[in-house]
């Protein structure tokens, strides 16, 4: 089972893939990707994990290191299992190098955020931008190893069979297991799963790719966390790897799916109902929509509004080919053209969407962006009139790279960039082409912009204040 949905590939914000690689899939070094730069991979042993790393940035890798463990701590108490191999962590120092791993076949895009494969139990994963994505995603994969570890090694399940556990539990249950019951991200859905009347049964879940397993499925794992304690996880899983999730839910609870998605519909309805008093129908937007399915793609994201006013820069994917970068007029969301294209331009191999909207110069002409070119980031600005582009380029030691600023003077653009797993505020003067690093510490510095006077930048940051 490998995940590729169109659905899922394209409407998911960071994907945390598990690949169960059947033999012929399982190959160590893929042999049609291109890779850009030889990395030189060191061991880290820790008592539970085999860590393959090339960064070289001491404190952070103490602190993977250690977070490994701790998942490792927490994992084995739900589980109830404990790994006799050391378990293989290949980690990137960041996401366009992980892009180019060769120790998966197929493509690996943006929005990925981490592999678990089954048999190996290899996780390979990113240092993410921020510390708290990294913890996340170690956590999340971790979750994976151990669903492979407890189905295939001890409780000798076939690998079919695991492959036919709905993709809600599996991926639903290595969030829970996560990130835990509150989640403002997964209560967002929930509710707007509720004012619309569309909560979805666990067969609808299973059926329809209507349904973002990840977030549905953490709502169903809390639900059943906190209702029937979190020792009915595991039991609940290998008897869906068994026998498949309605006759599971048969024998786990003595009742069927359909009863089940009942009572877990009412839990919503009675923990959102008093947040929320009217339905969707008696809501009124503030504000105009502009940009939607009607006019543009499913999937519309990135708006940058001119500095003029006047127009709006956003990512979409209007043509079907993947992402694109569009201009419209931001009174009305007339799309007057797109601004470039993967497929029209061979430079981009993709665009840096995903936490990064682009930037506009000071007198609404240019407009700057990330994207994937080469095997890192790249800053590319076009000429918005027609076109075309005005400059491509690389920005040294910092390989990956977003959120994007100009500065008022239009000489500067700042952004938040990635120097061996730590994330930094960088600025690049156009004229000079000179890249200037503002912050150097361990805290996620992130999301720049300056003040209309250029002379200080404002960053979110994970440090304390
Ligand atoms: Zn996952």
């Amino acid at each position: 089972m490998k995940i590729g949905s169109t659905y899922i590939r394209r409407y998911v914000p960071i994907l945390l893939l598990l690949i169960l690689s059947f033999s012929a899939q399982a190959q160590y070094f893929g042999q049609n990707k291109v890779r850009y730069k030889k990395l030189d991979f060191k061991v880290l042993q820790t008592p539970h994990f085999e860590i393959y790393y090339y960064l070289k940035n001491e404190n952070m890798l103490k602190r993977f290191s250690q977070d490994a463990e701790t998942w490792y701590k927490m994992h084995q108490e739900v589980f109830r299992d404990t790994f006799l191999k050391k378990n293989p962590i290949i980690l990137y120092n960041n996401h366009p190098d992980f892009q180019q791993t060769t120790a998966l076949q197929g493509e690996i895009g943006i929005g990925t955020g981490g592999v678990t494969e089954a048999l190996k139990n290899r996780v390979i994963m990113p240092v993410m931008e921020l510390n708290s994505q990294t913890r996340h995603v170690l956590g999340h994969e971790l979750v994976h190893a151990f669903q492979y570890h407890t189905l295939l090694e001890k409780d000798s399940i076939s690998l079919e069979n695991v492959g036919q556990t709905p993709l809600w539990m599996v991926e639903g249950m290595a969030e829970y297991l996560s990130i835990g019951k509150k989640d403002a991200f997964t209560s967002m859905w929930m509710r707007d799963a509720m004012l619309n009347r569309d909560i979805p049964s666990l067969k609808d879940l299973t059926n329809s790719n209507k349904y973002f397993p990840y977030r549905y499925g953490q709502a169903f794992w809390t639900y059943i966390g906190s209702q029937y304690g979190d020792t009915t996880i595991v039991p609940l899983f290998k008897n869906t790897a068994k026998y498949g999730y309605e006759n599971a839910i048969r024998y786990t609870f003595g009742y069927d799916d359909k009863t089940l998605s009942g009572l877990w519909k009412n839990s919503i309805d009675a923990h959102y109902k008093p947040m929320l008093k009217a339905d969707s129908s008696q809501i009124k937007i503030t504000g105009t929509k502009i940009i939607d399915n009607k006019n543009a793609g499913n999937m519309n994201v990135a708006p940058a509004l001119s500095p003029d006013g006047k127009y709006l820069a956003f990512m979409s994917e209007k043509d079907l080919f993947g992402i694109d970068l569009f201009l419209a007029d931001a009174k009305t969301g007339r799309i007057i053209r797109k601004l470039t294209s993967q497929i029209s331009n061979g430079h981009i191999d993709d665009f840096n969407f995903i936490e990064s909207a682009g930037a506009w110069s000071p007198d609404s002409k240019q407009f700057a962006f990330s994207i994937f070119s080469h095997g890192k980031n790249q800053m590319m600005i076009i000429n918005v009139a027609n076109g075309t582009t005005v400059s491509q380029t690389a920005m040294e030691q910092v390989q990956q790279f977003g959120n994007l600023t100009w500065s008022p003077n239009g000489k500067d653009i700042a952004f938040s960039g990635m120097v061996e797993g730590q994330s930094d505020i960088f600025s690049y003067n156009l004229d000079t082409k000179v890249i200037t690093q503002i912050t150097n510490d361990v805290f996620s510095d992130y999301a720049p912009s300056y003040s209309p006077d250029g002379k200080k930048i404002v960053f979110s940051s994970d440090r304390a204040a």
